[in-house]
């Protein structure tokens, strides 16, 4: 072989294989909180930005403050790509009343990382900025979910009265729920469904005081885990005099609204005709093992069920309702 031809034909090779080679290397893009790691400049760019939006305004409806800059900046690696199901990981420290050493991977479609993945994961690091402290978890992952885009909000309505319909043993009564401090160890979407519901009924009841039902739901947090006292704080944020009548209220509003739900054509990422789910394919997110010392969020990939009960009303067995404790 000539030199000129073997030259050619590396010139060329190079030509194919440098764009895939870049491509797989990745971009990076800093913002004064984020360093996000994503396939392209533009899209790190993009994710960079919409996360540090995403810290201000979710910030403001929590707090109705903003933070300060985190003293490090939080690194961000982004796996995107239209076939992957919304979901991340988020870890942090928390030492001595500060929190720190935040790190965040997520994935799904361009569109869901920007309009779900991201504002979750962020109002869960607003939270632990807030509190400096672990937030109940139910109540943690209800806000972070209240914020998502309305298809992945649906999603849960849908699957929280999939359980309640077919599989109730799989839920927590409330008592039980409030105290848990850790994910359940298997079966944790009953539990992510159940804690967005219970948010939402808040928030709804939280409007009949003024307009600031987020900021009421975060004092109400502060109140209950601070003094472990559930049943002051709902009295107080809310009016509700126990965790018995909080759930049998809850209970009564999923059910009086299950009708004004939308229909499953009308959501995106749900189930396609066939039955088969669609954007519902988990990468392995590299760092599955919680670091030590480190609070870890999510680490989850959503799994929707492909088979839905539609029927317009829900028969909720009664022993769910027995092992609350009423004071
Ligand atoms: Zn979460």
């Amino acid at each position: 072989m000539d030199a000129p031809f073997f030259r050619n034909s590396f010139l060329r090779h190079l030509a194919v294989l440098l764009p895939l080679l870049l491509s797989a290397m990745g971009a990076s893009y800093e913002t004064a909180n984020f360093t996000v790691h994503a396939p392209t400049v533009e899209s790190a760019q993009q994710f960079a930005e919409t996360a540090e939006q995403c810290r201000r305004n979710l910030a403001l409806l929590w707090l109705g403050t903003t933070l300060p800059d985190w003293s490090a900046k939080c690194p961000v690696k982004v796996h995107a790509g239209k076939d992957l199901g919304a979901g991340g990981r988020t870890s942090f420290v928390f030492e001595n009343g500060e929190v720190f050493d935040w790190e965040m991977e997520i994935q799904g479609s361009h569109e869901r990382i920007l309009d779900s993945v991201l504002p979750h994961e962020i109002t869960h690091m607003i939270l632990a900025s807030h509190f400096r402290k672990p937030v109940p978890r139910w109540l943690d992952e209800g806000m972070a979910t209240s914020v998502e885009h309305q298809s992945e909000k649906a999603n849960y309505r849908r699957m929280l009265r999939h359980f309640l319909q077919s599989n109730v043993q799989r839920c927590f009564p409330l008592n039980r729920m409030v105290a848990m401090k850790e994910y359940p160890s298997a079966d944790p979407m009953p539990f992510y469904a159940q804690g967005f519901s219970l948010v939402e009924y808040l928030l709804e009841m939280g409007q009949q005081y003024d307009e600031h039902e987020h900021r009421r739901l975060v004092r109400f947090a502060q109140s209950a885990s601070q003094t472990g006292d559930w049943q002051s704080a709902l009295q107080e944020y809310y009016g509700i005099p126990n965790l018995g009548e909080l759930q049998l209220s809850w209970i009564s509003w999923v059910d009086s609204g299950l009708s004004a739900l939308p229909m499953a054509a009308d959501v995106p990422n749900v189930a396609s005709p066939d039955g088969e789910a669609t954007a519902n394919v988990p990468v392995a997110l590299t760092s599955a093992r919680p670091p030590s010392g480190k609070s870890v969020y999510d680490r989850r990939v959503k799994t929707i069920p492909t088979q839905w009960n539609d029927e317009k009303a829900i028969a909720i067995p009664v022993s769910f309702g027995r092992d609350v404790v009423v004071r």
